[in-house]
């Protein structure tokens, strides 16, 4: 047992202590937001490394996001210093799932260099798999088969697994089949997507004890934080590999759960004890992160939720500020509001570093991004597939991705005619039918077919001088460092010149992220390690340091912590969102409010509740009402800033009754007002031109002032 002195565990408070202390046996720390679980977990691997329980590499931790392991290896460098044993393996499901499986590709029919599918190149291969099967693309789209799949895999379910019921609902009932046919194709392309990198741990477990025993001897401990979020495959995944030594710690909060959509299962908490007897249980209750304020709006709001495992939480933190809630009149005035509101922080000194903006869906992030680039204020996007997302950056990845892994058809297919070089549809086709006669890859097909007289002179050349080009800049790799072969392979294929010949801003632009590309790439050892981040990070880009706002939505704010937290758009429909509910009805309800709760549990001084009134959504005006889960807060924890007029706060405060209508929510007062203009336009005339000055509707909306930065961050 560690000197009761030990630094790391200082401060900790009793319960904390006993869950980094339990050392043996299965141990459920099930407690809310802030309240140090992550902490606890940190502090527990420092704790095991410290006390001799362990060497570093015994250690498992599966973090929710690749940001999360980020700051849990700078935590435990910091607690344990660079002892020279190297790190425990700490990651994201799929980041160890890709870990073991390349290690033993082979016995699970994979190469070692196998390809991780981003969305994009998923979706592609599925439109093949559709088309091959005669099914209608347009009536089924590859988007639909996508997330058939992807459930079934989140489930554990292999093609033949699937139960035939589900398997016959899409594509006239040859969704099972589809599924195999996908699955086959990955095979032959030596590629998995997301979901593959469980489910092939599992297949690979299942089919060689030998090797499941060799990990569940190797990780004594395992730690998994987030664990209310974890799905049926990741649950089996987990179960697999902890019940051979037992020693495994999940951290959760039940009512942060809101991965449903994806799959993920609270009932895992339950489970847990049930697979896992005997196991310690800790409930911790104090939140070291919020004020009061903030925690008792978080807490009255999330009390609504029904099924709720309960408990209680307490701060002494003090009061701080009231949560605000700010209505604007449009979503661009919102953006508006926000970007000047935090100008001023600014102003006064708050680091951007501690801002944060949260939003629901990402749609809501363009609008507020112009604002940002407009004031220039630097910021970042968390979680959202921007950088590597954008068509010119992935096109430069396909052509590293084909250079280090030959049989990559997505890669070749996105570049062989990028830029346009002659080699259409017409050579694709040929490529296409020798590849399959032969079964080989399409960069194998092409090397031959150069070799007939297949192609017409012309492209026969032009597709000669390419296929010398890869194999030279494969050889380059062996002998040059990678960055400087990249910017090469970017030249020499002509790439970088199809954007510089453009000549506009957005191929400026474009060149810009190339430059940007080349530059990461020097933050690797080899193009490998750099290919699998990017794919680890596809849909979790993450930025550069330095002092920028963090711009993110709500799903992956998740675990994170900022002093001040923005969260615009609450208006019914868009938050709670009307999709969740109709898909889910109060199930999807309750997720949304768990949502909400994660939002404003993560601001630690200021949370700042906002809406607007009218917002565009894919392109056309609509006018909204305040999200009910604004009348959810308690009142006196809230501080209700430029709201319009006609909202008077109270029980009642926007007007909310049971209409006869169906909608339980009534229209309130202002929007009645306005729907008595029905038949002028309604963005026409004074409450249009009113966007950029005061606004007046009938008397009814008028806004305090146009919004000043002051108002907005009253008390900030
Ligand atoms: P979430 O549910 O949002 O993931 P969490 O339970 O994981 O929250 P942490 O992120 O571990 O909570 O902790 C919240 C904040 O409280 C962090 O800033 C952490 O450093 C701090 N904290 C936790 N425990 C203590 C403690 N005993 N003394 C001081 N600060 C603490
Ligand atoms: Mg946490």
């Amino acid at each position: 047992v560690a000197p009761p002195s030990a630094a790391y565990l200082e401060g900790l408070n009793a319960e904390q202590r006993r869950a980094v202390e339990a050392t043996e046996g299965p141990v459920l720390v099930l407690a809310g937001a802030g309240t140090g679980k992550t902490r606890v977990l940190t502090t527990r691997i420092a704790h095991l490394i410290a006390i001799g329980r362990a060497r570093p590499f015994d250690i498992l931790a599966v973090t929710f996001t690749n940001k999360a392991a980020r700051e849990m290896k700078e935590r435990i460098g910091a607690l344990i210093g660079s002892a020279g044993e190297g790190m425990p393996w700490l990651g994201t499901f799929h980041a160890i799932g890709t870990k073991i499986l390349r290690r033993h590709a082979e016995l699970v029919g994979l190469k070692s260099d196998f390809t991780i599918l981003g969305t994009d190149d998923q979706l592609r291969l599925l439109k093949q798999v559709i088309e091959a099967a005669n099914v209608d693309e347009k009536r089924w789209p590859a988007r639909s088969l996508a997330q058939a799949i992807d459930g079934w895999k989140n489930r554990g379910l292999s093609p033949e697994q699937v139960p035939a019921g589900e398997a016959g609902a899409f594509g006239f009932g040859k969704g099972g089949k589809l599924y195999a046919a996908y699955q086959e194709r990955l095979a032959t392309l030596n590629a998995v997507d997301f979901g593959d990198l469980l489910l092939l741990c599992l297949r690979l477990w299942r089919e060689n004890p030998d090797v499941l025993t060799g990990y569940q001897d190797r990780f004594r401990y395992i730690l998994v934080d987030e664990y209310q979020d974890t799905n049926v495959a990741q649950y089996l995944w987990l179960r697999l590999l902890a019940q051979g030594r037992r020693n495994v710690c999940c951290v959760g909060d039940d009512d942060q759960s809101i991965y449903g959509w994806r799959g993920a299962e609270v009932d895992n908490i339950l489970r847990f004890e049930h697979d896992f007897p005997g196991a310690v249980v800790v409930r911790l209750e104090r939140n070291y992160r919020s004020t009061g304020h903030i925690l008792a709006a978080a807490s009255t709001l999330i009390a609504r939720n029904e099924g709720r495992l309960g408990k209680t939480l307490r701060t002494e933190e003090g009061a701080g500020e009231r949560v605000t809630v700010t209505g604007a009149w449009d979503s661009e005035e919102e953006a508006r509001l926000l970007g000047e509101t935090i100008e001023g922080l600014q102003a006064r000194g708050h680091a951007l570093s501690q801002i944060a903006v949260l939003v629901r869906i990402s749609a809501q992030m363009r609008e507020i991004e112009d604002r940002f680039v407009q004031l220039g204020l630097p910021y970042r996007v968390i979680g959202g597939p921007r950088f590597y997302e954008r068509a010119e950056v992935r096109d430069a990845l396909a052509y590293l991705r084909l250079t280090a892994n030959p049989a990559d058809d997505l890669a070749f297919e996105r570049i062989i005619n990028t830029p346009k070089r002659g080699l259409g549809d017409a050579t694709l086709q040929a490529l296409h039918s020798l590849s399959r006669r032969q079964s080989v890859p399409l960069l194998h097909a092409a090397c031959l077919i150069v070799e007939t007289e297949e192609l017409k002179p012309k492209p026969r050349s032009t597709l000669r001088a390419l296929l010398q080009s890869f194999s030279r800049w494969a050889k380059l790799l062996e002998i040059q460092p990678h960055a400087e072969v990249a910017q090469t392979i970017l030249e020499e294929s002509g790439y970088t010149e199809m954007w510089q010949k453009e000549r506009t801003a957005d191929a400026a632009g474009r060149l810009e992220n190339l430059k940007e590309l080349v530059r990461s790439l020097e933050e690797f050892p080899d193009l490998p390690a750099f290919l699998e981040h990017i794919a680890l990070v596809m849909d979790a880009s993450e930025a550069e340091g330095g002092e920028r706002v963090s711009l993110m939505t709500l799903h992956a704010a998740k675990g994170l912590e900022f002093d001040t937290v923005f969260l615009p758009g609450w208006e019914d429909g868009l938050f709670p969102n009307q999709r969740a509910i109709d898909e889910s009805g109060r199930a999807g309800l309750e997720e949304e409010r768990r949502l909400a709760h994660v939002g404003l549990t993560r601001a630690r001084r200021r949370a700042k509740i906002s809406f607007a009134v009218n917002r565009r959504i894919h392109g056309l005006w609509s006018s909204t009402i305040p999200s009910r889960f604004v009348d959810e807060l308690p009142e006196s924890s809230v501080e209700v800033i430029e709201a319009p007029a006609s909202f008077s706060y109270g029980p009642s405060r926007f007007d909310r009754q049971p209409t006869p209508f169906g909608s339980s929510y009534a229209t309130p007062g202002w929007q009645r007002a306005q729907a008595n203009t029905a038949g002028q336009d309604r963005f026409g005339g004074g409450a249009r031109s009113s966007r950029s000055g005061p606004k007046q509707i009938e008397g009814t909306l008028v806004a305090k002032s146009t919004g000043t930065a002051s108002d907005y961050a009253t008390g900030a």
